[in-house]
C-alpha cells in the first residue's frame, strides 16, 4: 500500500493548481528544437527556446558528438574524481578558459547543478550573500544550500547594494561576503550593472559571482557579460551554462586557478555525480571553438533580435527595456497574457506567457527569444501574426 498522506497531498494540490489555472501542461516537441518546432501535427515558429545561436541542431556539433560516441562510448562511467574525467572533459575546460580569458575552468553537469555546487563550496553559515532580488531560482537554491545569511537587494539598485554591503561589513558578523547576480536577467533582457557592482565589491572586499547563463554567447561578442564590460580580472566567479547559447548541456565556473582547484576538491555535485557524456563534452567544445573562430552567429542573433524588436515596436506593442535579443511583449493582465499566448500559438507562433509570480503582478508578458537560426521570412510571419492577434484582442 502507498502512503495515504502522500496521495491526498498530491491530489489536493494538483486539483487546486488546475482550479486556479496555474497547472502547466507541457507540450512535447516532435523532432529538433530549432527555429520552427513541431507540436502534434502543427509546425510553429519557435520563439521560446534558449538556443540563441541555433547550435542545438548544428551539423558540426552533431558530427563531433557522433564521433565521440564512437571513440569514447555513451557515458563517462564514473564521477570525475574516480575515473570519469575523460580527456574530452579536460579539453572542454581548457577551451572554455581560453574563451573566457581566465586561468582555469571547472565544468558541471548543468547550470543549475553548478550554482548548487559552487556557492556552497565557498560560502558557509558564518558568511553573507548579497543577492539581486530577481536572481534565478538556481542561485537562490545555491545560496540557501550554503547556509550563509542571504541579504536581498532591490533589482539592479546600486544604492541599495552599497547600503546593504556597508551594513553587512560594519556588523562585523560575517567572515566573507559575496555579491551575486545574473549577468543578463532573462525576464526583461536587462544587463546587470557590473562596473558599479565591481566598484562596490572592491570598496567592501566582496566576492563577486556572475551567473551568465543568458549572457554567454550573446554579449561580449559571445564571451559574455563580464567580457562585454572588460572586467575579466575583477570577477571571481564567472558561471555559465552550456545548455543555452552553446546548445548542449552542462555548466561551468571560470576563474582563478586556486578557485577552480578548490571547487574540484570541495563541490559536491562534482564529487558525487557523474560527468556529462562524451558526446556532450565534445559538442560543447566544438561550439566554443565555433564562437572563438567567428562572430557570425552572434551578429546574426543581434540582427534578428533587433529586427523582431523593431517590428513589434512599430506595431505599438510595449516591448519593455531589453538590452539584449530577449524581447518581452508586455500585455499586463495575467489572464489577457495567457489568452494572447494561446492565440499566437493557434495562429502559428510558439511564445510562452510569463505571469505572476515569475514577474510582478500586472506585468504579464509573452517572452520572445529570437535566435540566429531564424530567417527573415519566419520573423516577418511571426510579426504579422502578432499584428493580427494584437488587433483582435485590443492590445494594439
Ligand atoms: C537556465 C539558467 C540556469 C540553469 O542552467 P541549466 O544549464 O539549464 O541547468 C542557471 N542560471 C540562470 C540565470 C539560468 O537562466
Amino acid at each position: 500500500m502507498t502512503s495515504k498522506a502522500l496521495n491526498s497531498f498530491l491530489n489536493d494540490n494538483i486539483a487546486d493548481l488546475k482550479e486556479r489555472g496555474l497547472y502547466n501542461e507541457i507540450d512535447p516537441v516532435q523532432g529538433p528544437n530549432g527555429p520552427e518546432i513541431k507540436i502534434g501535427d502543427r509546425t510553429l515558429i519557435n520563439l521560446s527556446s534558449n538556443n540563441y545561436l541555433g547550435l542545438a541542431t548544428e551539423d558540426r556539433l552533431k558530427q563531433v558528438a557522433k564521433q565521440a560516441v564512437d571513440s569514447h562510448g555513451v557515458g563517462a562511467g564514473a564521477v570525475r574524481t574516480i575515473n570519469g574525467t575523460l580527456d574530452l572533459h579536460l579539453e572542454l575546460e581548457k577551451k572554455l578558459a581560453a574563451f573566457k580569458g581566465t586561468e582555469a575552468v571547472i565544468s558541471y553537469q548543468s547550470g543549475f547543478n553548478c550554482n548548487m555546487a559552487a556557492i556552497s563550496a565557498v560560502m558557509d553559515k558564518h558568511d553573507a550573500i548579497l543577492s539581486d532580488e530577481l536572481n534565478h531560482a538556481s542561485i537562490i537554491d545555491g545560496c540557501r544550500l550554503s547556509r550563509a545569511k542571504i541579504i536581498r537587494f532591490n533589482h539592479s539598485d546600486m544604492d541599495d547594494l552599497r547600503k546593504k554591503a556597508k551594513e553587512a561589513v560594519e556588523s562585523g558578523q560575517y567572515n566573507k561576503i559575496m555579491v551575486i547576480t545574473d549577468g543578463v536577467f532573462s525576464m526583461d533582457g536587462d544587463i546587470a550593472k557590473l562596473p558599479e557592482i565591481v566598484d562596490i565589491a572592491e570598496e567592501f572586499d566582496l566576492i563577486t559571482y556572475v551567473d551568465d547563463a543568458h549572457g554567454s554567447g550573446v554579449l561580449g561578442k559571445g564571451a559574455g557579460t563580464v567580457k562585454h564590460f572588460g572586467l575579466q580580472d575583477k570577477v571571481d566567479f564567472q558561471m555559465g551554462t552550456l545548455s543555452k547559447a552553446i546548445g548542449v548541456i552542462g555548466g561551468y565556473v571560470a576563474g582563478k586557478a586556486n578557485l577552480i582547484d578548490w571547487l574540484k576538491v570541495r563541490s559536491r555535485p562534482f564529487l558525487f555525480s557523474t560527468a556529462v557524456s562524451p558526446a556532450d563534452a565534445a559538442a560543447s567544445t566544438k561550439a566554443v571553438e565555433i564562437l572563438m573562430e567567428s562572430t557570425e552567429l552572434n551578429e546574426k542573433l543581434w540582427e534578428n533580435g533587433n529586427y523582431l524588436k523593431a517590428g513589434l515596436k512599430q506595431l505599438g506593442f510595449d516591448i519593455g527595456n531589453s538590452e539584449t535579443p530577449i524581447t518581452p511583449c508586455i500585455i499586463g493582465d495575467e489572464n489577457a497574457t495567457q489568452t494572447f499566448s494561446r492565440r499566437l500559438n493557434e495562429e502559428g507562433v510558439y511564445a510562452k506567457s510569463i505571469v505572476f509570480p515569475t514577474v510582478p503582478r500586472g506585468t504579464g508578458r509573452v517572452r520572445n527569444m529570437p535566435t540566429a537560426a531564424h530567417t527573415k521570412e519566419m520573423l516577418d510571419k511571426a510579426i504579422a501574426i502578432y499584428e493580427k492577434v494584437g488587433k483582435e484582442l485590443g492590445v494594439i
